[in-house]
């Protein structure tokens, strides 16, 4: 396989860092292939970058909305023309399965199309004054927007970033994941082959070191993040109460079965959320809390299903979980599994952790009689391992899903409307589930979460909060 070549985008010109350092990027499924080899960006990079959209950005904010959204049209047409391209090399970079690629793949043009119309409906208000003349706001773009994110969805989380960002008329720095820039890459290939200008879009690529800078710049107006928690509360703490910050973070999300479930449809839901992605997205499932009644019936359901589970190279035909992303996501599970045998939970699947040789894979791990103060239970881990906790009462299962410092996305699988709608008003999620997965959003429905899982700034994916992160609103008074 060939080892394809990144480049910073800066000032217009596809260019090497400056001090000529570049990093490789292996496939997670078989480490000794190289993918992709990477400028390893510095500070310097980043000012380079952050010069040439801050001094230029007013070019495009002044570009008519039609145009602008003809561009991001024509950014969608070509990432849609490449899908297949594009689904093969990120399942090389990232590790999906080919379908779950294709899912992403999809999804892209899908929110630039949708980021396009919203150039044509910013709008500000009239109202009424006492004196007889006009008090209006108007929306103007924020400026620099400086855009970091993780390796799990490397174009969906940017595209549904730098789509806004561009709508409201703003430049945009991007900084993908250092597991990713292939596909960071491709995303600013289609944007630039569709006509937004170099004074507009700026791609940086490496590791932390990029990032920093990024968000330490005084030039920057909004600083727009997904990942770790860690590295968010990092980030917020560099960034000054006058500079947008934006921070979309870690889970620990968990389905509730009730009684009352139909524990096929429950161990579908569960398995889905659990093991699809290989466990590597936000609102995966990693925790279900079950009524005592049924926990025997539901997690024979869901090893079935596990041990059904075929872990692989996601280009292979019948392979339905790709590998971790990265050797630190394989050490990571792997320290879980032994953290939560010493803490005294029962692994229950598989009887011999690990994966096929070769590549950074795990099998779907479930381990049952974990308590609530497990770090299990706790803890984000990011990997297919899941956690089983037993109640008895409906106010214990609350206290059980609340009971961390996270609050992304939590499920309900019940056949009652009432048990429903009050764990909708209980939980502490920013997205509940009922009877689905805790995975798998709707592209144009507000998305964030609660706790340590979010800035809760203003929500992503929905269009008008959107855009009402990426402007300043501006209040004029007119007197005739
Ligand atoms: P990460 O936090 O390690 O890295 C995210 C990005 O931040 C990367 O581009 C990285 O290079 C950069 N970075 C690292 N240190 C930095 C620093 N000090 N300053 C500025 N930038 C820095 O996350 P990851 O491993 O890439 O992704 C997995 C995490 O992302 C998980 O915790 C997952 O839950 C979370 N995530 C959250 C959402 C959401 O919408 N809530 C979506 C996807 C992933």
């Amino acid at each position: 396989m060939v080892t394809q070549q990144c480049a910073n985008f800066v000032g217009g010109q596809w260019t090497e860092s400056g001090s000529g350092r570049t990093y490789v990027r292996e496939n997670p499924a078989d480490p000794d292939e190289i993918v992709v080899e990477a400028p390893d960006s510095d500070s310097a990079d980043v000012t380079a970058g952050i010069d040439h959209v801050a001094n230029g950005y007013r070019e495009w904010a002044d570009t008519a909305p039609e145009a602008r959204a003809d561009v991001l049209f024509r950014a969608a047409d070509i990432l849609a023309a490449r899908a297949e391209e594009l689904a093969v090399e990120l399942v090389r970079e990232e590790g999906k399965t080919l379908a779950e690629a294709r899912v992403e793949t999809r999804r892209t043009p899908q929110n630039l199309r949708m980021y396009a119309g919203e150039c044509l409906r910013l709008h500000g208000e009239s109202i009424q004054s006492a004196d007889g003349g006009l008090v209006m706001t108007l929306r103007q773009p924020v400026g620099v927007v400086a855009a970091i994110t993780p390796w799990n969805f490397p174009l969906n989380i940017p595209s549904r970033k730098i789509g806004p960002a561009l709508a409201a008329g703003n430049g945009v720095v991007f900084k993908p994941s250092e597991f990713t820039p292939l596909l960071g890459q491709r995303l600013v290939e289609a944007l630039t082959e569709a006509g937004v200008p170099g004074t507009a879009l700026a791609l940086v690529h490496g590791h932390a070191e990029v990032g920093k800078a990024m968000v330490s710049d005084s030039r920057v107006g909004a600083v727009t993040f997904t990942g770790s928690t860690a590295v968010g509360e990092a980030i917020h703490a560099n960034v000054p109460p006058w500079v947008r910050c934006q921070l979309e973070m870690g889970g620990k999300n968990a389905v509730v079965v009730w009684e009352d479930a139909d524990l096929d449809r429950a161990a579908d839901i569960i398995t889905k959320g659990a093991f699809g992605l290989s466990g590597q997205a936000c609102t995966g499932t990693s925790r279900v809390v079950v009524h005592a009644s049924v926990v025997n019936g539901v997690l024979d359901r869901v090893m079935e299903r596990a041990r059904a589970s075929v872990v692989g190279n996601g280009l292979n035909d019948g392979v339905t979980m790709g590998p971790l992303t990265n050797a630190a996501q394989r050490e990571k599970h792997d320290a879980y599994v032994e953290l939560a045998r010493a803490e005294g939970a029962r692994l229950e699947t598989p009887l011999r952790p690990g994966g096929p040789s070769g590549g950074y894979f795990a099998q779907p791990t479930i381990f049952s009689g974990v308590r609530p103060e497990h770090r299990l239970a706790q803890e984000e881990v990011f990997s297919p391992i899941l956690a089983f906790l037993t109640v008895d009462s409906y106010d214990e299962a609350i206290e059980v899903v609340n009971g961390t410092s996270y609050g992304l996305s939590a499920g309900i699988v019940t056949g009652r409307m009432d048990t429903a709608l009050r764990f909708t008003r209980d939980v502490e999620a920013g997205v509940v589930k009922i009877n689905q997965s805790t995975t798998g959003m709707a592209m144009n429905a507000p998305f964030g979460g609660m706790k340590k899982s979010s800035t809760q700034t203003f929500k992503e994916q929905a269009g008008a909060s959107m855009m009402q992160f990426y402007t300043h609103e501006k209040t004029a008074y007119f007197t005739p």
